[in-house]
């Protein structure tokens, strides 16, 4: 293809050439105006024989590219140019000396009559060729003249041509009184005129070859007619001779028109075989490919270890649509309303190919079976499911997962999971396939574990309650006996010796350690319900009262808080003393001078995390898990007062918070306790 610019210069360069043509026989007739050579007949003869064969092979030419290519310029052109030949011919034979004194006119008058008619004929052929494109271009198919009553005109006009100059007298074709020897030229000018300027019109000239050509041939036959032979005064003159010189030059151009197409044509074609070969190796790759990935899919089909079948959709889809196009806008409700017509709409789909272990999970030993086992199989499923399978499908779902349950044709129940798709490429849905694997086992595991999991909560929430139950009757009686203790020690210490006193001091302590694990069991058992609802801490206004808190109680402990610290989404009753229990423990477990505790805080996508850092005497890293136990302790009471309930507590609120909390630690050096809560949740 060229481009825009290629085609630009040659327009350019076409239009000069004509320019140049023009220009150019316009020099030569000045030139050779005054001459006075003098041809014969001899060479006169000579130069229509060779007119003759041009026409000739020009009309075959243009013709049998007529054959291969209808179109009606062409069949026009070639017509033309082969009843030019001969009329070229019949003028040829009739001004031969051979045939001298057989015609009814003299020479002077049938050499140029017979001329003319040659050239009138192919000026008008020419000038109509435009007309009938012109004529095509505007009417369409409508417009297009027939082949046929192209050969009967031109037949009946070169006919009619011959029969004329055999039996009519002409009249003389020189007149030598006027300033053009031989006006009756000036018809076929300007008809070969006429022809020009359409052509010119016509514009096909600026990218076709062939018409290229045409136009100089017509401008050639123009100047030819116009000036040459018109300014001719007898016969064999200079500008007799060069009007004929001019006219085979004219079909010349014509050749030279058709050979440039047709070699053209030659290199188009090879192109196209070239890329059409390539294409039919493209196709023939695609093909192969198709076939193994055909192979493949068959193999992964037949042999899977899941259970596949394909089932044709395409009456379910049209049933479907029926019911869309009857104006249903809620097929949902509409077909809850009409199980009878569910029922018909899923039976209509048409069961295609079943691999063996789709027949292994339904007990069945053929397709066959399959199909008309179908209600059997599917008696269990819940109205509701069916009828959201067929609102998927006719919402133009692709593909879904369902989980139900099934008799197999052997007698079990079981459960399978679906993956249904509607192949992609389907413009048109009209197949479903389906992967489907036995899920009894899991399904049985999954209920189980189901059954487990809420039994557990439930002994859980008894034990909750029960020790809340017990702790909370038991302060009672506690109470009474710490009253009672603490008179004696007042009403009767002085009437004990030092040994008694040290028992009821010893008693006392006891109570009061166990009054301490009682509030720690309560609260243990009360952390998980909801005391207080969800708000927005900021957490930096809890660790400022936290320490306030810790100062009051006369603590020298040095405790630094984040400049930056988040607002999270919590209960306040349980976040409270999660970080006061973690706090007094970095000041408790602590020997160093001077005692010092670091909250820390770093944000992550989905995660709050702070951390607790002591300078304390540190854990030994097989206790980091055990310590989250109850009651359990590193420590004697001697050593360091408490519960050994306090990190239970915090894991507890922490679980429930849905977030993680564990240590690090080096003995001697210090702990961290790093606190991770989800961002967003309670
Ligand atoms: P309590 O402090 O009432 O004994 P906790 O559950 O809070 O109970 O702690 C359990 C044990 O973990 C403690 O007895 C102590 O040995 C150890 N522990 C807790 N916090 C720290 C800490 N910051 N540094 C060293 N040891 C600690």
């Amino acid at each position: 293809m060229p481009t825009n610019q290629e085609i630009e210069k040659q327009v350019k360069f076409r239009k000069y050439t004509y320019i140049i043509l023009f220009g150019a026989l316009l020099v030569l007739f000045l030139l050779l105006r005054t001459s006075n050579w003098q041809g014969s007949t001899q060479l006169h003869t000579i130069m229509e024989v060779v007119a003759t064969l041009l026409a000739g092979i020009v009309g075959i030419l243009t013709y049998v590219r007529f054959r291969s290519r209808k179109d009606n310029t062409l069949l026009f052109i070639a017509t033309a140019f082969i009843g030019t030949s001969m009329l070229d011919g019949y003028h040829t034979i009739v001004t031969s000396s051979v045939f001298a004194g057989l015609f009814p006119s003299v020479p002077s008058s049938l050499i140029p009559w017979s001329w003319n008619a040659s050239r009138n004929f192919l000026a008008l052929l020419l000038f109509l060729s435009w007309w009938a494109w012109r004529r095509e271009t505007r009417l369409g198919d409508k417009g297009r003249i027939s082949e046929r009553s192209v050969y009967i005109t031109v037949g009946l006009l070169t006919l009619g041509s011959f029969i004329f100059f055999a039996f009519f007298p002409l009249p003389r074709a020189y007149y030598p009184e006027f300033f053009f020897g031989r006006p009756e030229e000036f018809i076929s000018a300007g008809l070969f005129l006429g022809a020009l300027i359409g052509y010119l019109k016509k514009g096909y000239w600026k990218q076709s070859h062939f018409e290229h050509w045409l136009v100089i041939s017509i401008l050639i036959g123009f100047m030819g007619q116009t000036i040459f032979m018109s300014s001719s005064f007898q016969l064999f003159d200079m500008m007799f001779d060069s009007a004929h010189l001019l006219k085979k030059m004219s079909y010349i151009a014509v050749l030279i028109g058709s050979i440039i197409s047709i070699a053209h044509l030659f290199r188009s074609e090879e192109k196209h075989k070239e890329e059409l070969e390539e294409e039919i190796i493209n196709r023939k790759k695609t093909e192969a490919a198709l076939i193994s990935s055909e192979m493949e899919y068959r193999q992964l089909f037949d042999s899977s270890a899941v259970g596949n079948w394909s089932r044709d959709i395409t009456v379910l889809r049209s049933k479907l649509d029926g019911i869309k196009s009857r104006g249903i806008k809620d097929l949902d409700e509409y077909l809850s309303k009409h199980p009878k017509e569910v029922h018909d709409i899923v039976g209509r789909m048409v069961l295609g190919e079943v691999n063996q272990t789709a027949l292994d999970i339904f007990g069945a030993k053929s397709a066959e079976e399959i199909r008309k086992g179908f209600p059997k199989i599917f008696a269990k499923i819940p109205f509701k499911t069916i009828i959201g399978f067929l609102v998927t499908i006719a919402e133009g779902g692709r593909s879904w997962r369902m989980d139900i349950k099934c008799d197999t044709l052997d007698g079990r129940h079981i459960a399978i999971r679906n993956y249904s798709t509607i192949p992609a490429q389907d413009q048109v849905p009209q197949m479903m396939i389906t992967n489907m694997i036995d899920i009894t086992e899991s399904k049985q595991h999954e209920e189980d574990l189901m059954k487990l999991a809420s039994e557990l909560k439930r002994s859980n929430e008894d034990l909750e309650s029960y020790s809340y139950a017990v702790s909370h009757d038991l302060k009672t009686p506690l109470r009474t006996v710490r009253s009672f203790v603490s008179f004696l020690i007042e009403d009767y210490g002085e009437k004990l010796d030092k040994t008694g006193v040290d028992y009821l001091t010893r008693m006392k302590a006891a109570v009061t350690h166990m009054d301490n694990l009682i509030e720690d069991v309560l609260t243990l058992s009360r952390v998980g319900r909801k005391i207080s609802d969800l708000e927005a801490i900021d957490t930096k206004k809890l660790f400022q009262e936290i320490l306030l808190e810790i100062k009051e109680t006369g603590s020298k402990a040095k405790i630094s808080i984040p400049k930056e610290l988040p607002i999270i989404q919590t209960q306040n009753a349980w976040i409270r003393p999660l970080f006061h229990n973690l706090i007094n423990n970095g000041i408790k477990y602590n020997k160093s001078k001077l005692p010092t505790v670091k909250i820390e805080y770093q944000s992550s996508v989905g995660e709050h995390l702070f951390s607790v850092v002591d300078n304390g005497i540190g854990i030994e890293k097989k206790y980091f898990e055990k310590i989250f136990s109850l009651f359990e302790r590193l420590h004697s009471r001697s050593d360091f007062e408490g519960t050994g309930a306090g990190l239970a507590i915090c894991k507890k609120i922490v679980d429930n918070m849905g977030g993680k909390i564990w240590v690090e630690s080096t003995l001697g050096e210090g702990s961290s306790f790093f606190v991770s809560l989800p961002k967003g949740n309670k």
